[in-house]
């Protein structure tokens, strides 16, 4: 109405004349004056012309140029001074949620404002926006959940979509909704925004927008590779390049034995730093051989020797060290506490940089450190583009990343850390060189450098799509294959077919593919459907205290610590919590019970070492279990969460209900004379991994295993399994509601009748008969 916009007209106003008395300020000069020195300022005019004349633009430029910051600040300005301030609505989205708070509040710091004014953030369970908003930035996840409310966006006005050469799922998906949206909303514009070079890709994708490239300073960066690393901090080289030749000839298992052979003559800080390069099973011809990853090797020794040797040898400068996760991230901190030097806050101020820190510890990463003190910041690949750290002069880089998964919880790894893209490795190099000439140290060989891929492969072709369906069902965007199609790199038909077959067979969908009951609970769940289904029938069954905790262990790593020359004693440590029943998940669930007992009692720590278990897996598993709490309680899941102490802890149901989010990972179990026989449907025979306490058993008092994922090696090996029974199975495997009971036995059938157990067979044909009576009469 025109007074409501009469109204608005004269916030706009106020709006100019309050930002106006800032830039006079000193303190505005100030910051005016550093923001003119970004190299994003050059380009100002040039953007916001061709934001005015187009739809869509495509941004890049290097990282730290001032995109993030700068770009949606000056479509803000530009539109104060039009006086258009009050009816404009900007929302910018970024992959992560410490990067969508962090960027919120320097923006508001560069305006002279407190956050939730002008400038505010949204990210899941948080968020600081007022009423006179105009410019948010929120994780992609929640621009989403937005899109679910309000397909149109009424009242946006901007929409820019940042750090999108990360090809993160969420962002690609996003895309496909927004480029069908613009077509109904010619007002609307979007801005992409991208660190290296792939613009081309964006920009034919949305009809040729035109391109606009930021161009950086950056200084040369000094690059080593392992071995000239070996050298540098006294390793013989000698002793490498033999390995290195066996490396590319041998498997590591003869390394190994060649390695034990010559034990005196290797220091082991030596075979710390092989076994950071991974070389088992290395086959330069094939990426994925490199993709199998030994947790306990990172390679801590050898980063404190590199660490060691900046902080005595070189020139001053802040170090930054690329690892791959908040864990790994926390055990080496811990590691160089306790070092003479390193852990000397009179020298060195360690700070850790990752996806959960608390604002405070961010402030400090971005503060120049008192003279005499190296700044050593421990990061993850959040620092490769959306944080910068101005005062990087050294880059340790681990290559390696956990890849993320579809809008997984805050700090939740699915997936396990693989080798990076050779695109990666150069961005994290080229943080060295921001304000002179730097250094990078590669942990790894030039030969596995090589065999890196360009650039990583985008997310949407390498996760399983079942959530991504879910999503889109959800958001009622018509056909899963359709949409699918329609992305900027579109996924194989085939694992749309298989996620859609997956979701009917746990019950998420029905035969029509649209979405049950079930299926729309797991859709407001952010956590992978097999894990949203045990915690929803954990609370239905009033089971929930231990299946948090099940949950939670599956999305972390095994807490158990098998080191090499200490394995016996570590496997009977654990042979302790088996209870000799046969699951994995159980044995967890008792070491965890175990290590909260001990916590209370101050004895945690020391409970861990005498029984091989990493406190820092247990204290993940438990914070993770604190977010599941939260979630299914805002989600309304769970009313009364007081009623803790109620909770069944009843194995058999736990078993069950591990069996409804694991089914249909499912093998069956013929005990023999000597051996075990495992055969799933799809592979025929399968074996366990060694450390799942189902390998050290004479046989197995089941008839069935659930397990929780497969991996293909030369044989399929199952990880982490639990023994069910035939009734579980029956009850529990699958969807009962699947086309009505008989749907659910037809289903069943045929992964049952298949391992032709006359036992069960007959118990499902009485129940079929029986059931077939039922619904005729
Ligand atoms: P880009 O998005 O192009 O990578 P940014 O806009 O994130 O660049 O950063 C521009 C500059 O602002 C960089 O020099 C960076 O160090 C600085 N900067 C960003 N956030 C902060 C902060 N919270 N505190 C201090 N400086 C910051
Ligand atoms: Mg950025």
């Amino acid at each position: 109405s025109p007074v409501a916009e009469g109204i608005l007209r004269r916030k706009s106003f106020q709006l100019r004349n309050i930002q106006q008395d800032w830039q006079d300020s000193a303190e505005g000069q100030k910051m005016q004056e550093l923001r003119r020195s970004l190299p994003a300022y050059k380009q100002k005019e040039a953007l916001l012309d061709a934001i005015s004349r187009n739809q869509v633009i495509v941004v890049s430029g290097e990282t730290g140029c001032g995109k993030t910051t700068q770009l949606p600040q000056y479509i803000l300005e530009s539109e104060i001074e039009a006086a258009r301030g009050a009816l404009c609505s900007i929302i910018c989205t970024q992959p992560r949620r410490i990067s969508a708070m962090s960027v919120a509040e320097r923006v508001a710091t560069e305006r002279g404002e407190n956050l939730g004014d002008s400038v505010g953030y949204k990210v899941r369970l948080e968020g600081m926006k007022g009423r006179d908003t105009r410019l948010l930035f929120c994780t992609t996840g929640i621009l989403l959940r937005r899109l679910l409310l309000d397909r149109s966006l009424r009242g946006v006005t901007h929409v820019i979509v940042d750090e999108i050469h990360e090809r993160g799922m969420n962002e690609d998906f996003l895309l496909i909704v927004l480029k069908e949206l613009l077509l109904h909303r010619p007002e609307l514009k979007l801005i992409l925004m991208s660190a290296t070079l792939n613009a081309e890709l964006f920009s034919s994708y949305f009809g040729g927008a035109p391109m606009i490239h930021i161009p950086g300073f950056t200084y040369p960066v000094r690059s080593y590779f392992l071995e000239n690393i070996l050298e540098m901090t006294g390793y013989r080289l000698s002793v490498y390049n033999q390995i290195d030749n066996y490396g590319q000839e041998k498997s590591w298992k003869m390394q190994k034995q060649t390695l034990r052979k010559r034990k005196s003559q290797i220091a082991s800080a030596a075979e710390d730093a092989l076994e950071s390069a991974d070389l088992r099973d290395f086959n330069p011809r094939t990426r994925d051989s490199l993709s199998c990853w030994n947790p306990d090797s990172i390679g801590f020794n050898l980063i404190e020797n590199i660490l060691c040797h900046i902080c005595r040898k070189e020139r001053a400068g802040a170090v930054l060290v690329f690892m791959t996760g908040w864990d790994d991230i926390n055990s080496l901190k811990d590691q160089l506490q306790s070092h003479p030097l390193l852990g000397d806050p009179t020298k060195v101020l360690l700070l850790a940089c990752h996806g959960s820190m608390d604002s405070s510890e961010q402030k400090l990463i971005f503060n120049k450190p008192e003279d005499g003190i190296r700044k050593i910041v421990l990061a993850t690949n959040m620092a490769e583009t959306s944080i910068t750290i101005n005062d990087v002069v050294f880059v340790v880089d681990c290559g390696k990343a956990k890849e993320t998964s579809y809008d997984a919880l805050n700090n939740t790894p699915c997936l396990l850390p693989s080798w990076i893209s050779k695109a990666s490795a150069h961005q994290r190099r080229g943080r060295a060189g921001r304000v002179q000439p730097g250094e990078c140290y590669h942990l790894y060989p030039k030969f596995v450098y090589d065999s890196f891929a360009e650039y990583q492969l985008p997310e949407l072709l390498r996760t399983p799509l079942q959530s991504l369906c879910l999503q889109i069902k959800s958001l009622q965007l018509g056909s899963m294959s359709e949409f699918l199609s329609r992305a900027l790199q579109p996924p194989e038909p085939l694992s749309v077919q298989n996620a859609i077959e997956y979701l009917k067979i746990i019950g998420a969908l029905d035969d029509n593919e649209n979405l049950t009951a079930l299926g729309r609970k797991l859709s407001v769940l952010p956590v992978e459907p097999k894990l949203g289904k045990m915690l929803i029938l954990g609370a239905i069954f009033n089971c929930l205290d231990p299946i948090m905790t099940v949950v939670a262990g599956l999305s972390v790593r095994d807490p158990f610590l098998m080191p090499f020359e200490k394995k016996d004693l570590a496997e009977s440590a654990k042979a302790q919590f088996s209870g000799r029943d046969n699951s994995d998940h159980l044995t967890l669930l008792r070491a965890y019970a175990g290590w909260k007992a001990a916590e209370r009692q101050q004895s945690g720590q020391e409970y861990c070492w005498r029984n091989f278990l990493s406190s820092q897996t247990l204290r993940a598993i438990d914070s993770l279990r604190k977010q599941f709490y939260y979630l299914l309680r805002d989600s309304g899941m769970v009313v009364n969460m007081e009623k803790c102490n109620t909770w069944s802890h009843d194995e058999h149901l736990i078993r069950a209900i591990i069996c409804s989010g694991l089914f249909p990972g499912i093998c069956s179990v013929v005990n023999k004379e000597k051996s075990i026989s495992l055969k799933t449907m799809e592979d025929g025979p399968v074996l366990l991994y060694s450390n799942s306490v189902n390998a050290q058993e004479p046989r197995i008092p089941y008839p069935w295993l659930v397990f929780n994922e497969k991996v293909k090696v030369n044989s399929v090996f199952l990880r982490d399994s639990t023994a069910v029974s035939d009734s579980v199975v029956l009850l529990f495997g699958g969807s009962v509601t699947r086309g009505g009971l008989d749907g659910h036995l037809k289903m069943l059938g045929g992964y049952l009748e298949f391992f032709m157990n006359p036992g069960l067979a007959a118990t499902y044909l009485a129940l079929k008969r029986e059931l077939n009576e039922l619904i005729q009469m």
